[in-house]
């Protein structure tokens, strides 16, 4: 028997959803709206017929997520013929209120309304995606699930900052980590192909996309995680900095008089790989440096050796490591990635093999007598928000 979940991920101007069984992971649809209310947005529905796309203009969440149905009305599978058991909603920030996915009510919608400050700029689009689809599809369930979620397991002495303890209760400022749908995900399979049960397991999760975040997890459980009260903290990532010098701030306000938007700005937009290469994506880098192009090959050191620090970083958290695992597209796909991470870590028996590593749907690129795996494994946050929602609405 299937359970289909239509799972939503609205961002600022755009949508993104997909249709998926939440048992196989099979995705019967998925689509994306961009440049909501903007002259001419753009929309791709993946259907059973292939693919349709349409221009014109989509004034807001509410008519992009209007669009979505009546694309599966046109091209299928029509939802009324496909049975839906829920929607899942992708929802970033849930602070310290939220340890587990939860059904949507009016309180949980207030819950994540008062947790807008510590996610100016994704809470309000998971909260407009939530209540147009309430709207739309009200005879439903809809499950909240939350990319901090998975970290909230961190000890006090990892999620807190040494600052003025009053921050905390006043502003909510510690750790609360990001891309834990993904995290938990990636464990689960990690586990699976180490042929192990996952409470028996420690493992390094790299997490690299455009956002980039490390986990340490021990037996299924979040032990630490590199970002921190915003997505800012940790790797190097495609326009964000990772970490750095907190009086940087204020440096530049004295020196030029910067805003704290301006630099916050500049920080979350302007740096990473963008800051020290003029591009965020990792192949325009990769290829740049093949041709020998100094600012690629450094912006490609700098974030290997940030990887390399947090691997230590975790492998001394951890005691013992398993496997230290690679997901998301950079994770995913660069070999040379992987191997710059981890390349002189043989004493901590990281053994990389070359040949494996370089194989593009190999799994293992360990050597096969290296006593800690290096895996690859795609991450699915979809099927594993599909997933928590099935489970959610299971214990009603
Ligand atoms: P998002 O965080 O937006 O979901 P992805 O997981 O798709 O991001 O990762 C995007 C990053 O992965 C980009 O920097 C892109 O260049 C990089 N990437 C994708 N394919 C490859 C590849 N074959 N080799 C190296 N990098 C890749």
């Amino acid at each position: 028997m299937t359970q289909h979940v239509l799972v939503v991920n609205a961002g600022s101007s755009s949508l993104k959803y997909s249709l998926i069984d939440a048992k196989s992971g099979a995705a019967a649809a998925t689509g994306l709206v961009e440049r909501i209310g903007e002259d001419e947005s753009h929309h791709v529905h993946h259907g059973p017929d292939g693919d349709a796309e349409n221009d014109e203009p989509v004034a807001d969440h509410e008519a992009a997520l209007e669009a979505a149905v009546q694309a599966f009305e046109d091209h299928g599978p029509a939802l009324g013929a496909v049975e839906i058991v829920a929607v899942g909603h992708r929802v970033v920030h849930g602070g310290d209120r939220f340890a587990a996915p939860a059904l949507v009510d009016d309180e949980l919608i207030d819950a994540v309304t008062e947790l807008v400050p510590l996610a100016p700029l994704h809470n309000p689009a998971n909260l407009e995606g939530i209540k147009v689809a309430r709207r739309l599809l009200p005879d439903l369930p809809h499950v909240a699930v939350f990319d901090t979620a998975f970290h909230q397991t961190l000890p006090p002495y990892a999620y807190t900052y040494a600052v003025p303890s009053s921050w905390q209760d006043e502003f909510g400022i510690r750790r609360y980590g990001f891309h834990g749908t993904s995290h938990s995900f990636v464990a689960g399979e990690a586990a699976k192909l180490l042929g192990r049960d996952l409470k028996d397991v420690n493992l390094i999760v790299l997490h690299l996309g455009n956002g980039c975040s490390a986990a340490a997890v021990r037996g299924g459980t979040s032990v630490d995680t590199s970002m921190g009260l915003t997505p800012l903290e940790g790797l190097v990532m495609g326009t964000r900095s990772g970490d750095l010098d907190p009086a940087i701030h204020g440096h530049l306000a004295r020196v030029a008089g910067r805003t704290a938007e301006e630099t916050d700005r500049a920080l979350n937009s302007e740096s990473g790989l963008k800051g020290l290469a003029g591009v965020n994506d990792f192949r325009e880098i990769m290829k740049r440096r093949a041709a020998g192009d100094e600012r690629a090959q450094l912006a490609f050191d700098v974030y290997c050796y940030r990887l390399k620090k947090y691997v230590g970083a975790y492998y001394a958290v951890l005691g013992t490591v398993d496997a230290i695992v690679f997901t998301a597209g950079v994770g995913q796909h660069s070999a040379e990635a992987r191997a710059a991470a981890l390349q002189g870590l043989e004493h901590l028996g990281i053994h990389i093999d070359p040949v494996r590593n370089a194989g593009p749907d190999e799994r293992f690129a360990s050597t096969g007598d290296s006593p800690v795996a290096v895996l690859v494994i795609p991450t699915n946050e979809e099927w594993e928000i599909a997933r928590q929602a099935v489970e959610v609405i299971a214990d009603r």
